[in-house]
C-alpha cells in the first residue's frame, strides 16, 4: 500500500535550478511525487494520505553536510568535553577528569576533547605532572579542538614508548623541556600517533555512531560526507552501522584517516572499489590526505609568512611528488581525489596534482575536491574552475576562530572561504562544519555564510558575504553534487528521494540573527520520519 504525506500551506524552498519557492509538496512512499500550490497537491489526497498543514513554516531539502567526522564527534560524546561551560580553568578540567577516572577501569583511557589553550583562563595546556595528579593508573589524553595537538600524562607516554630518546616523527613534534624530557605536549603527527593508540573498541564506536546520528537528525542533517576517523576498520564500521540503521543518514565515506591516511588510501586502492560505488545509503567517497595543519592552530601552510610571525609559513606533510605518486593512479582507477588543504600553498599543491592527473589521463566528470580550501586566493579559484574542482569551505569557523584569522593571516583572512567569489566563478562550493571542530548545526553555518561575524563581532571579509538562498544551496544541492548524488537528493523535485525537513517558522521572514536558533521540528529520510520534535501542543502531527 502506498503511503502519502501531503504538506500544504507552507514555504517550500525547492533549491531547483530556478530557485522556486512554492506552497506544497506531496511525498509518495520514499519519493517526492509532486511540488506546487496547495490546491494542486490536495488533488493527490486519498484514503492513504496524511495531510500536514504547515501554516507558513518552511520545508527544505534535508541538509547535506559535506565534511564532518561522525565517529570522532560520537566518541567525543563518550569522553570529557572541554567545551563544557563548567570548564573555564585547568583546575576545572582536572576535576572533570578525576570524576571520569572514578568510573573508568584501571588501565583504560580517560579522554578529553575540545581543549582550547587560547580560551582557557590559564592560557596554556595542562602539564604532564598535572595530568599525573589526576591518575597514574589510567592513560590520559586531552585533545585540542583542532585535533592536531594533545597533552598526555606519563602513563600515556609510557604506553606509546615515548621518552627523551624518542625522535620526532615525520611531520610531528614531541615538545621537550631543556633536559630533553617530553613535556607531555604532542603536535601534529606525534599527536596523531598517540590519538591512534588511544583508540576505541568496536562497541564504543557503535554507541558513538548511534549518539551522533541522533544528534544530527535533530538538526535536519539527512546526508553526511564523513571526512575520516580511525582508519580502515572505521570505514568498515561506518558501512556496517549505516546498513544496520545505527546511522540514519546517507553516508559518503572519504577514504583516509586522521593518523597515517596514506596507508588507508593504499589499502583501498588495492581493493576492488572506487568512488561512488555502494548504494543509496552508503557510498565510497574520495581518497583523502592531509596536506597541512589547522586554520586556528594556526598551522596552515601559506605562500607568504604569517602576519603574526614573519618566520612562520605553517606545517606541511608531503612533497609534491609523494601526493602525485598516490593520487594520479587513484584518479586513473576512477577515484575522486581530495585533501585537507587550508593554506594557499597547500591548495596550490593539490591543484597542481589534479591538473597533472586530468592532463595525463583525461576523465569525464571526475569532480575532484578540496577539503576546506581556507585561503583560496583568486588565482587558485581560477584553477578550480578550469579543473571542475569542488571546495568544501567552513563559514562556521568565522564564528569561532575569526579573530585569530585576522591576527595570523591579516588581509588574507578576508579571502578565506570566499563564498561570493565561488558564486561569481560558478564553483559549486559545498559548505560544511568539520564537526567536531565546530558546531554542526547547519543553520549556524548558514548564518555564518551570510554574516561572516567573528566572536568579537568583526566582519571577516564583507565582500564574501552571501544571501540566504545561496547559503541554503551550498548545504543541500551542492553537497549532493559533490557526492555524485544530485539526481537523487539535494533539492525538492519530482522523482527525488523524500529527504525533507520542516522548520519551526518561515526562514524567509526570520531576521538574520534569529537563524541559528530556528529549530528543525521534523526530519524525513527516504519518506520515513526519523525525527519529530516533541512538545505539548503537537504542532506537526504525523
Ligand atoms: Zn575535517
Amino acid at each position: 500500500m502506498t503511503k502519502k504525506f501531503l504538506f500544504t500551506n507552507g514555504e517550500v524552498i525547492t533549491v531547483n535550478s530556478k530557485n522556486e519557492i512554492v506552497n506544497a509538496v506531496a511525498v509518495e512512499d520514499n519519493r517526492i511525487a509532486a511540488v506546487g500550490s496547495t490546491d494542486e497537491i490536495l488533488k493527490w489526497k486519498d484514503g492513504n494520505s496524511t495531510v500536514i498543514d504547515l501554516d507558513g513554516r518552511t520545508i527544505l531539502p534535508g541538509f547535506i553536510e559535506s565534511h564532518l567526522h561522525i565517529t570522532l564527534y560520537g566518541t567525543n560524546e563518550l569522553s570529557v568535553s572541554c567545551k563544557d561551560e563548567s570548564v573555564q580553568t585547568i583546575s576545572d578540567l582536572l576535576e572533570k577528569l578525576k570524576e571520569k577516572a572514578k568510573d573508568t577501569l584501571k588501565g583504560e583511557w580517560i579522554r578529553a576533547w575540545g581543549f582550547n589553550d587560547q580560551k582557557i583562563e590559564d592560557g596554556r595546556f595542562p602539564t604532564k605532572e598535572e595530568l599525573d595528579s589526576v591518575s597514574d593508573e589510567h592513560p590520559i589524553i586531552v585533545v585540542r579542538a583542532c585535533n592536531h595537538i594533545s597533552a598526555v600524562n606519563s602513563y600515556a607516554l609510557q604506553l606509546a614508548s615515548i621518552d627523551k630518546n624518542t625522535p620526532d616523527p615525520e611531520g610531528g613534534k614531541i615538545v621537550r623541556r631543556d633536559n630533553g624530557e617530553p613535556s607531555g605536549l604532542l603536535l601534529e603527527n606525534a599527536h596523531m600517533q598517540m590519538f591512534q593508540i588511544a583508540g576505541f573498541t568496536r562497541e564504543e564506536i557503535r554507541q558513538a555512531h548511534s549518539i551522533a546520528s541522533e544528534h544530527f537528525v535533530q538538526k535536519g542533517i539527512t546526508s553526511i560526507h564523513d571526512a575520516t576517523g580511525y582508519g580502515i576498520s572505521n570505514v568498515e564500521a561506518l558501512k556496517e552501522d549505516t546498513e544496520n540503521d545505527v546511522i540514519k543518514q546517507r553516508v559518503y565515506a572519504m577514504i583516509g584517516a586522521l593518523n597515517d591516511p596514506e596507508s588507508v588510501v593504499k589499502h583501498f586502492l588495492d581493493c576492488d572499489v572506487k568512488t561512488n560505488d555502494g548504494n543509496d545509503r552508503f557510498k565510497y567517497g574520495p581518497v583523502k590526505l592531509f596536506l597541512d595543519g589547522s586554520s586556528s592552530g594556526p598551522t596552515v601552510w601559506t605562500r607568504e609568512p604569517y602576519d603574526s610571525d614573519p618566520t612562520n609559513y605553517g606545517i606541511h606533510y608531503h612533497q609534491q611528488e609523494e601526493i602525485e605518486k598516490l593520487f594520479i593512479p587513484a584518479h586513473q582507477k576512477g577515484w575522486q581525489i581530495t585533501s585537507h588543504a587550508q593554506g594557499d600553498a597547500a591548495i596550490d599543491m593539490l591543484l597542481t596534482c589534479i591538473e597533472k592527473a586530468n592532463k595525463l589521463y583525461p576523465r569525464e566528470d571526475a569532480r575532484h575536491r578540496i577539503e576546506h580550501a581556507g585561503i583560496a586566493q583568486k588565482d587558485l579559484i581560477e584553477r578550480m574552475v578550469n579543473e571542475g574542482v569542488i571546495p568544501t569551505p567552513n563559514p562556521a569557523f568565522f564564528f569561532e576562530y575569526g579573530d585569530g584569522y585576522i591576527k595570523n593571516y591579516g588581509d588574507r583572512a578576508k579571502q578565506m572561504y570566499p563564498l561570493n567569489c565561488y558564486i561569481q566563478a560558478g564553483v559549486p562550493a559545498a559548505i560544511a562544519s568539520d564537526c567536531p571542530v565546530t558546531d554542526f548545526n547547519p543553520l549556524r553555518g548558514i548564518h555564518s555564510a551570510i554574516t561572516r561575524i567573528s566572536p568579537t563581532g568583526a566582519v571577516v571579509g564583507e565582500k564574501e558575504r552571501i544571501g540566504l538562498l545561496d547559503a541554503i544551496r551550498m548545504i543541500t544541492w551542492n553537497g549532493a553534487y559533490a557526492s555524485f548524488s544530485e539526481n537523487e537528493t539535494g533539492s525538492i523535485e519530482v522523482g527525488k528521494r523524500a529527504d525533507l525537513i520542516i522548520l519551526d517558522r518561515s526562514i524567509l521572514n526570520a531576521k538574520t540573527d534569529e537563524i541559528p536558533s530556528i529549530k528543525v521540528v521534523c526530519t524525513m529520510i527516504d519518506g520515513e520520519v526519523v525525527y519529530e520534535e516533541k512538545h505539548e501542543n503537537e504542532a506537526v502531527k504525523m
